[in-house]
């Protein structure tokens, strides 16, 4: 894969932040609405019971400009905290310029350090991860077999952005890079195995919006099926068509949907030196 992020001379990266890095700082999201925006996930996964509420094994990373704009870091949810509780002061900034004593003084587990290194360099579109183990979609997970079927018109999409990982793990770095090798070039969904849901996206509201319409797609799924009556797929021919329409008319429902979570936010919650 190529490497076509590029620093000024001057700013001594080491190789493996270089080549890992491939989105240009004027395309990475600013630094705090990058903080306002993963604090809103994490509150909004709170709200919807996403990744047992707290940020001990639930990941939530970003690739942002750094607050003097000179460059990228990757942001991270503070661990050991309960989603709730996340506010962009309290997100925790990898400066990438320093490598990988960056993240070795870390006071918390370097994994999302890890997903977001091998996020970069296999999806290098992507700026933003999540995983979590969300309860519902960790139930289809541990079936055999586990499909989240066309059924419900508010997720139709969701189909057929969807990869399915088995739980082999050898090492973490070939894992992790197993992972968005499964997704391919376009899928932004992973499934794995009685394990839980890592999304990813080009901005931080589209990865939080897939791992909520997830969630949600899997707990129909898990009531229908509980039903103990046969699942009404939706037709094929008609899904395509109403797939179309929704793209049309809410080209950016993910924002959106990420905004109105804002007021979850504290109040006093005010950009630095504004
Ligand atoms: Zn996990």
């Amino acid at each position: 894969m190529g490497c076509n992020f590029s620093y000024e001379p001057e700013n001594k990266l080491p190789e493996i932040i270089r080549c890992h890095n491939h989105k240009r700082p004027d395309e990475l999201p600013d630094n705090w609405q990058a903080r306002v925006d993963l604090a809103t996930a994490c509150r909004g996964f709170y709200f919807y019971g996403i990744g047992l509420r707290n940020a001990m094994f639930n990941h939530a990373v970003a690739v942002a400009k750094r607050k003097d704009g000179t460059g990228s870091c990757y942001l991270l949810g503070p661990f050991g905290v309960l989603w709730k509780d996340v506010t962009p002061e309290s997100i925790v900034e990898i400066d990438l310029s320093e490598g990988e004593k960056a993240w070795e003084s870390l006071r918390m587990p370097d994994t999302a350090v890890h997903i977001m290194i091998a996020l970069q360099k296999n999806r290098p579109d992507c700026i933003a991860v999540f995983h979590c183990h969300p309860i519902y979609s960790l139930s289809l997970a541990c079936t055999k077999n586990a499909k989240i079927e066309q059924l419900n018109m508010t997720f139709m999409e969701l189909c057929h952005d969807i990869g399915y990982y088995g739980s082999k793990v050898e090492d973490w770095e070939t894992y992790y890079n197993d992972w968005f090798q499964t997704l391919g070039k376009n899928k932004h969904v992973l499934w794995l195995a009685n394990h839980g849901v890592t999304t990813i996206g080009h901005s931080i509201a589209q990865a939080f919006e897939k791992m909520t319409a997830m969630e949600q797609a899997a707990e129909a799924q898990v009531k229908a099926m509980s039903t103990g009556q046969p699942l009404r797929l939706l037709a094929p021919e008609r899904t395509k068509q109403l797939i179309e329409l929704l793209q049309d008319d809410y080209p950016d429902h993910a924002q959106a949907h990420l905004d109105s979570f804002r007021n979850l936010l504290p109040e006093n919650c005010l950009k630095p030196d504004s």
